[in-house]
């Protein structure tokens, strides 16, 4: 339903929180957060208000990078475990998804036979593809391409993994995602009315497209890893 990402030099979780809660007016059935601090992934999910996320949080958790979602639920019941954001097996890698994946069964029992999952949704056949092909390829963002590549439906994706702090993985198609651009930091997020406190300024996704989010930049490219040039526009304050 919502995504919310940041990557910069400042707290992460209240970001991610304010911003979420400015998505709340959409509706959701649950909410989490994932974020990445001293090589460990911190993940909080609730079922329920963005409140009662914001109590879980733990105050200690000092991160600048992470994901935030709110779910409206497609695949599996509302619940704290089909809350995103979805690990992998491992714990390497957490994502977060808003839109429907129409090929998960079949990219389950083709690719990942003998994985034990953690939730019934449709979202975790994509990050557990990403840990297999990872494992295969070496390299997070070819591993992240190739998931896309054999993804059906709609999406609008980000993803962190836990051996790398300066980078969020992005992908799109059909469902609606923005890279907000600020200097020395960078958003993601699936409306830019929950991230205008931190920029104006938002690249606009194509359909199938991926973008590689650091902190000083911003890489946009098509599913078959030709790089393509955008130029931001001004987000208004619609009211
Ligand atoms: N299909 C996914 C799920 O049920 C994502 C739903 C959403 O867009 O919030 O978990």
């Amino acid at each position: 339903c919502g995504i919310v990402g940041y990557i910069g030099y400042n707290d992460t979780k209240d970001i991610l929180l304010n911003g979420l809660e400015k998505l709340e007016y959409r509706g959701y059935d649950s909410a989490g957060i994932a974020m990445l601090d001293n090589d460990d992934i911190n993940l909080f999910k609730v079922k329920g208000r963005i409140a009662a996320l914001r109590q879980r949080v733990d105050d200690t958790t000092a991160a600048t990078m992470g994901i935030g979602h709110t779910r409206w639920a497609t695949h599996g019941g509302p619940s704290a475990e089909n809350a995103h954001p979805h690990q992998s097996t491992s714990g390497r890698f957490a994502l977060v998804h808003n839109g429907v994946i129409e090929n998960y069964q079949e990219l389950k029992s083709d690719y990942l036979g003998g994985v034990d999952f953690g939730s019934e949704t449709d979202t975790e056949i994509i990050v557990q593809l990403v840990e297999k092909n990872a494992e295969k390829y070496q390299d997070t963002a070819e591993a992240f391409r190739r998931t896309i590549n054999l993804l059906k439906g709609s999406y609008a994706v980000a993803l962190i993994d836990k051996e790398d702090r300066n980078t969020i993985y992005v992908a799109k198609n059909k469902s609606p995602l923005l890279v907000g651009l600020g200097d020395g930091f960078n958003v993601v997020t699936s409306d830019a009315m929950a991230t205008l406190n931190e920029t104006n300024q938002y690249l606009e996704l194509n359909d199938q497209e991926i973008v590689i989010v650091k902190r000083n930049v911003v890489n946009v490219q098509t599913l078959d890893g030709t790089f393509v040039s955008r130029k931001p526009f001004t987000a208004e304050i619609d009211v």
